[in-house]
């Protein structure tokens, strides 16, 4: 809308009104800077996502269980040609013992991640369906599972097996961008995972990556996008450059961008899951993303067990920073409570209620 100031701007927002932005309003809310626009802008989205979930915080664990990937992103550590690290490949057991110590501790939900390991993808999937009927029926614990792209007729497999969510990041939806990231890929193929999924019967997450060289314009066909998708879940994250990859020179970009990117996707979508992921900047980073309006803690991983992060490999992982208990910790001291199972679970129902 011509002549708009940020304030009408989030006053629009904020009644409801999001889907009357324009790609160009979302673009000038994303610019943000100045210091009173951004608190206003916080202010905003804590105010909606308060309203549709209280003071309640979901956790989900993330189990990272293979690092082998045939894929060669040029922002990702595992990609395929990244000969400089050792990767490893969890065991079904390990897995469920993983699993059922995370849920112990009080998470809601185990997200089951994998580089798009041959191993895993052999044999239209089996090895990863196990894993998933074994942890939701074992552990009795909702499930999210993050395997990278797969066809169509798989996610039918996936419903079956017990799966919740089905996770793919598209990073952008600039196709020329795209194809500069996502080396060797197919973006309709990519985009329709998540529609595939719905289709099936599954929750879908997306997600983009903020710092990757797209504009603010871009940000906001991705954020639109995503919505118009249907995801559930959808969430911004920075980039962290990696090193032994193409982009490890590249400047990253302030985690500023990312938080105002959590603040307008929540203004846009009051009842969607945002997560804060602890991958970026480890456990300091928590507090300045729920202020954005995010209502998931993602990338809850236990120490000691060799396990690793996305985007930071090692980060608070080992000193327990990641761990269950600390975040408790620090929801309690900003006045948040931890959403029970029996809670999440109802989202869930309500959440596949409006998937049919
Ligand atoms: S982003 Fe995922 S698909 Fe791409 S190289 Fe990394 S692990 Fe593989």
């Amino acid at each position: 809308m011509v002549g708009l100031s940020v304030t009408d701007t989030i006053e629009i927002a904020k009644a409801g009104g999001g889907s009357r932005l324009s790609r160009d309003d979302i673009a000038e809310l994303l610019s943000v800077r100045k210091k009173d626009e951004v608190s206003e802008l916080f202010s905003a989205a804590g105010s909606v996502r308060d309203k549709v979930f209280g003071n309640k915080v979901f956790i989900y664990g993330f189990v990272y269980f293979s690092t082998h990937c045939r894929n060669n992103c040029a922002f990702c550590y595992y990609r395929r040609t990244n000969k400089s690290l050792p990767r490893y490949r969890k065991t079904e057991d390990d897995v469920l013992a993983l699993s059922g110590s995370l849920k112990d501790a009080g998470i809601n939900l185990v997200d089951l991640t994998m580089g798009e390991d041959p191993v895993m993808c052999a044999d239209d999937y089996s090895e990863l369906l196990k894993i998933t009927r074994r942890v939701k029926e074992e552990i009795d614990i909702s499930v999210m599972v993050s395997p990278g792209a797969v066809p169509k007729d798989s996610f039918v497999k996936f419903k079956e097996a017990g799966a919740d969510w089905f996770a793919c990041y598209q990073e952008t939806y600039n196709r020329e961008l795209f194809s500069k990231l996502r080396l060797e890929q197919d973006f309709d193929y990519r985009m329709d995972q998540k529609i595939w999924a719905k289709e099936a019967g599954l929750l879908t997450e997306d997600g983009i990556m903020v710092g990757l060289g797209e504009t603010l314009e871009d940000r906001a066909d991705s954020i639109i996008k995503m919505g118009s998708l249907g995801c559930q879940q959808i969430r911004a994250m920075t980039f962290v450059p990696q090193s032994g990859t193409p982009m490890e020179n590249v400047k990253p970009t302030e985690p500023m961008d990312e938080l105002i990117s959590i603040a307008v996707m929540r203004l846009l979508y009051p009842d969607k899951l945002i997560p804060a992921s602890l991958d970026v900047e480890g456990i300091a980073g928590l507090k300045s993303r729920l202020d954005a309006g995010a209502n998931v803690i993602t990338s809850i991983i236990p120490p000691n067990e060799d396990l690793a992060g996305v985007a930071q490999h090692d980060l608070d992982i080992d000193s327990g920073h990641r761990s269950v208990g600390h975040v408790l910790d620090m929801l309690d001291k900003m006045g948040k409570k931890a959403a029970s199972c029996s809670e999440y679970e109802s989202l869930l129902r309500r959440l596949k209620a409006g998937n049919a």
